[in-house]
């Protein structure tokens, strides 16, 4: 079914603003426990908790039945990853935590890759050139461009390290509702697809993998995982357009005070 943009106002925007803080701060509170023999299913309540403290609803909770507040997705899991009793962290995994939150009426949404312990040179490449792919497509994210220069952004810049784009899933638009228009592919021809406007908030989040883009689902119906086993990165942003210019309105500038990073938004 056709879906329209929902286009917001500064009111929302201002909500919006709030329901990412809730996030960012959440990302943060779990950034302090990610390391080698914490179990999933313990940085899942950590966030939730988290949340729920903020007087904030854990939106991915009971999303089409997802049974977490996290996706935790570790090495070769790209995103959706289940937090499952029995599965920790070991020292040289990367694990994306995404997390999502609602707060009066409106989603944040975003999502970090973490290294635990010490992970490999080339797993850490991957980590940072995924990180920057994003940093580049925010730079294009302004309204008159299109997703196709999104998507073409990220495509070319991970291209020139041979890395893969999952292409079966994307970024998209967010308000009311966590999934809105317009879809934001991690690929794309410059200038083509939905155009961006003054009044979008939208989501970009490259997946992108070690080896080859193929991707398969577990039978528990959400786990996305490479084919090849190779290890996929994973960051979002999350924007708005407003008539002063695109703003970020996430931040891992809470999380990297934990893990002692540099970080532009
Ligand atoms: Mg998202
Ligand atoms: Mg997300």
């Amino acid at each position: 079914m056709f879906r329209r943009v929902k286009y917001k106002t500064e009111s929302d925007f201002e909500k919006l603003r709030k329901s990412a803080q809730v996030v960012a701060v959440t990302l943060a509170e779990v950034a302090k426990y990610i390391k080698p023999g914490v179990p999933l299913t313990y940085l899942d309540q950590i966030g939730e908790e988290c949340i729920r403290d903020h007087k904030a609803i854990p939106s991915f909770k009971g999303y089409d039945g997802f049974p977490a507040a996290l996706c935790l997705s570790v090495n070769d899991v790209v995103v959706h990853g289940i937090p499952k009793a029995g599965d920790y962290l070991q020292d040289g995994d990367i694990i994306s935590v995404d997390c999502g939150a609602i707060l009066n009426g409106f989603h944040g949404d975003f999502a970090y890759t973490f290294a635990v312990g010490e992970v490999s040179e080339e797993v850490r490449l991957l980590m940072d050139r995924t990180k920057e792919s994003l940093m580049e497509a925010i730079d294009v994210a302004v309204a008159g461009n299109t997703v196709g220069d999104i998507g073409h952004t990220v495509e070319s810049y991970v291209g020139q390290f041979n890395y893969g784009v999952v292409r079966e899933l994307c970024g998209h638009g967010i308000g009311k509702d966590m999934h809105e228009r317009p879809d934001i592919p991690n690929f794309g021809r410059p200038g083509a697809g939905d155009r961006l406007h003054e009044g979008m908030c939208i989501c970009i989040e490259p997946m992108i993998t070690m080896g080859s883009r193929k991707i398969y689902m577990e039978n528990d119906g959400w786990t996305i995982r490479t084919q090849d086993h190779k290890p996929a990165a994973h960051y979002e942003h999350q924007l708005v357009i407003t008539d002063k210019g695109t703003e970020v309105i996430s931040s891992y500038k809470l999380l990297a005070e934990v893990i002692g990073t540099e970080e532009r938004y």
